[in-house]
């Protein structure tokens, strides 16, 4: 029977963002317990516990969930609208080969 106690030790250790790995990650999805596995179906996200990452104040929520694109993932909200994101599809985001191929929008002509 899995319960939360089986990767709280895991939790715990976490003290840098870059500690959430694939591997820590693959970790907390194999050990979910059925409670926090249907509520991960029917939220599509689930608080795996409470992370303090160095030099933060306090612990906040770490919550485990599926990116489309790169599988689980596990971040704590953020932004404006306090949102879940992939830190993978962040880091996509900020590299600049990826922008440079798009097409610039500036050559608009407006016809009288
Ligand atoms: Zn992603």
């Amino acid at each position: 029977m899995h319960n939360k106690l089986e990767y709280e030790a895991l939790i715990n250790e976490v003290t840098i963002l870059s500690d959430i790995d694939d591997v820590f990650i693959l970790e907390i999805v194999n050990n979910l317990s059925i409670k926090e596995k249907i509520i991960l179906k029917i939220q599509g996200s689930v608080e795996v516990g409470k992370i303090l990452i160095y030099g933060w104040k306090k612990r906040l929520p770490f919550y485990l969930f599926k990116c489309s694109e790169h599988g689980y993932q596990i971040n704590y909200l953020s932004g404006h609208y306090m949102a879940l994101h992939c830190p993978k599809c962040l880091h996509q985001m900020v590299q600049p080969s990826e922008l440079s191929s798009e097409p610039l929008v500036t050559d608009i002509k407006i016809e009288a």
